[in-house]
């Protein structure tokens, strides 16, 4: 393990569950043995739900305890990143700065690869939305209020607070390269005071969906293959947690790779 924090996207999915929720409001008071914490929620996969918040790093195990972590203890003080006003235009943003980087945890689909916290400074707040233009593959998501940017297997998360999250990515170099370049881009539009024109929105298809899944045709989701279940999930025929082998921690970028381009329908 590289650091104490894990990569934002992850959190959400995590916190997405009422069960995580009450654990962590659990651990925000106080550590806590598995017993306490099943007398609290059931024991119904409580292995998967635990696992769930190490691997976003807000909880770990000690000692045979459950501890909230210090990432785990901002997250629960500040719950999210609320997006500032929406902009209309760029005019009085300022340009960016990278003024923090720090390598997280290990991807966990390649151990290779990390998973990156970086802080542009100042903010972008209500800006943000306007900037998704300016990059091929990028969607601003109101849900979460952040810029997720697509660049080959980097997904790169913009949170409006300045914060930003990147997986896939080799090392700090081509961490540092993929945010001067992000930042560059960004600052052209600030400095000339342009702002981007809105276009359509990035098409996704079958294809594309069907190469971050398993592709093991084992009909759990109810489909002859997984290229079926790929045209179903395009057409929103079908939910992507239909597929239960994607929730295996091995398939963990590929999900999170599916649920981008699902953004982008
Ligand atoms: S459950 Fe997932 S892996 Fe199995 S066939 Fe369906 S899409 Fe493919």
């Amino acid at each position: 393990m590289v650091g104490g924090q894990a990569d934002v996207k992850l959190v959400s999915n995590a916190m997405a569950n009422a069960t995580r929720r009450k654990i962590m409001a659990m651990l925000v008071e106080k550590e806590r043995t598995n017993e306490e914490i099943e007398q609290a929620v059931g024991g119904t996969m409580l292995d998967y739900h635990l696992q769930m918040l190490k691997q976003a790093g807000l909880a770990d195990t000690r000692e045979g305890r459950v501890v909230i972590t210090d990432f785990g203890k901002n997250f629960m003080e500040t719950k999210s990143d609320k997006p500032g006003v929406a902009k209309k235009d760029l005019a009085g943003t300022r340009p960016l700065q990278v003024v923090d980087l720090r390598q997280l945890l290990p991807c966990i689909a390649d151990s290779s690869k990390f998973r990156i916290i970086a802080r542009f400074e100042p903010p972008l707040e209500g800006a943000l939305k306007l900037l998704e233009p300016l990059f091929p593959r990028a969607r601003y998501s109101d849900r979460i209020g952040a810029l997720i940017i697509q660049r080959g297997n980097i997904l790169i998360t913009v949170y409006s607070t300045g914060r930003v999250t990147m997986t896939m990515i080799k090392s700090e170099a081509e961490a540092r390269e993929v945010l001067e370049d992000l930042k560059k881009t960004i600052n052209e539009a600030i400095i000339k005071g342009i702002t981007p024109v809105p276009r359509e929105k990035v098409k996704v298809d079958h294809a594309e969906i069907y190469q971050y899944l398993p592709r093991t045709d084992c009909q759990i989701c109810g489909e002859q293959s997984c290229y079926a279940f790929a045209i179903k999930l395009v057409g929103r025929e079908t939910e992507i947690d239909k597929c239960t082998p994607l929730l295996e921690p091995r398939y963990a970028t590929n999900l999170e790779h599916i649920r981008t381009l699902l953004e982008y329908l």
